[in-house]
């Protein structure tokens, strides 16, 4: 067991153990969908609330809980609403806090079927939707509406790799009545804990640093107080966006390392950002940790390092970035970040080559851009791969 001075790799390790009547070593799977109740009088007592116990796998499982009262602890929350996907958690957040009129203002290089999700599809149910430069202060306090009721940051926001100040958008947000919502995929509770600087909501697309093994999509939803809990809980099992306990066992297996993981990746990151840097054929590199970064600063006070997530610029553009897709060997051709391997994408010619160039720039893709999720694989190996490619150009 562990508690709360207990380490954060020891709480990785055991802060969501179950009581198990085995003694098993890792929680068990509890692969059903529904449970059976003693008689009448239990079954009805469950169902008022007024005795605890499982009854339907939707609403609350053992292994789902496992996994959501060890990422409480992680993010320093009240509570944990385990669900399908990263997507399913950002959904249940805007339906459960929103009504037809509301307002929201969000950091312009957010993911982007977060952003596309609030104006292609919420905006039908009457959902508005600001999108600004969240790393510059008095562009929050200008885009205030009096139906502003939630301020959703992401940072660093990919590809910008902008930092946004967390502490100071907890005081915008108080000042105005908002609800500060935190997407923290890209730092994980590892390096980044929104809810101690004062955000209300902080979710995570649990298909990358925190599964971290690239086989499982999932998301997380954790809230500072109770009574967003609630909120979001009903939204949650409403909708029907739960996350199935087999999909809850693997994502508890992968975040035992996620230390270590985020350790190693972020070392190699650091070095490769540097070699970059220095490459004669890359105009630019956006990396927390690199001086150049325009937030450096910020990024040190904030967070507890500077993640394995990387952007840069070729000299050459849109032709240089596919000769470096076509020719690197290691690192894998591939969306999605924050596992064991590198991962390496040049929106222009790959995920973003039918986008409409408004919408390009609406994300910050540039015809130059390419990103690169540094993987946990021998630096040299790294560096080499891009190297070679490099040359090639
Ligand atoms: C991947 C991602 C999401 C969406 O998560 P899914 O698990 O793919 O649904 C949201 N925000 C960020 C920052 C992401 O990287």
């Amino acid at each position: 067991m562990t508690n709360e001075d207990s380490g954060f790799n020891t709480k990785l390790i055991h802060a969501g153990d179950v009581d198990d009547q085995f003694g098993s070593a890792t929680v068990p799977i509890y692969q059903t969908s529904t449970f059976t109740f003693e008689n009448a009088e239990h079954g009805a007592q469950c169902f008022a609330g007024e005795r605890s116990g499982y009854m339907y796998t939707r609403l609350a499982n053992p292994t789902i809980d496992a996994l959501e009262r060890q990422i409480a602890i992680l993010e320093h929350g009240y509570g944990a609403i385990a669900v399908s996907s990263g997507m399913a958690a950002a959904s249940t957040i805007y339906l459960g806090l929103l009504n037809t009129g509301d307002h929201i203002i969000s950091t312009d290089a957010i993911y982007g079927a977060s952003r596309t999700v609030m104006e292609k599809q919420f905006v039908r149910f009457g959902f508005q939707s600001t999108y600004i430069d969240t790393t510059d202060l008095e562009e929050i306090k200008k885009a205030i509406r009096p139906n502003t009721k939630v301020l959703y940051i992401e940072t660093p926001a990919n590809p910008t790799m902008g930092i946004t100040d967390l502490a100071a958008c907890s005081r915008i947000a108080k000042k105005h009545g908002l609800v500060l919502v935190v997407d923290n995929t890209f730092c994980s509770p590892y390096l980044q804990n929104p809810l101690d600087l004062g955000a209300d909501i902080v979710f995570h697309s649990m298909t990358k640093f925190i599964n971290g093994h690239a086989d499982v999509v999932a998301g997380v939803i954790i809230t500072k107080e109770k009574a967003h809990y609630t909120q979001l809980r009903t939204m949650m099992t409403n909708l029907g966006c739960n996350m199935d306990p087999h999909q809850a066992y693997l994502v508890i297996r992968g975040l035992k390392t996620l230390g270590i993981r985020i350790d190693r990746g972020q070392d190699n990151a650091q070095k490769v950002a540097e070699f970059l840097e220095k490459h004669p054929k890359i105009e630019w590199v956006k990396y927390p940790g690199l001086s150049s970064h325009p937030q450096y600063e910020l990024g040190k006070q904030q967070m507890r390092g500077s993640g394995t997530m990387i952007s840069f610029g070729l000299k050459s553009g849109f032709t240089g970035g596919k000769v470096l897709m076509n020719n690197v060997h290691l690192a894998l051709l591939a969306v999605s970040l924050g596992g064991v391997e590198t991962l390496i994408q040049h929106p222009a010619s790959m995920t973003h080559s039918k986008v409409s160039t408004e919408d390009k720039n609406n994300a910050g893709i540039t015809d130059d851009l390419i990103r690169l999720s540094v993987g946990i694989e021998d630096v040299q190996d790294i560096i080499n791969d891009l190297s070679q490619a490099l040359e090639i150009i």
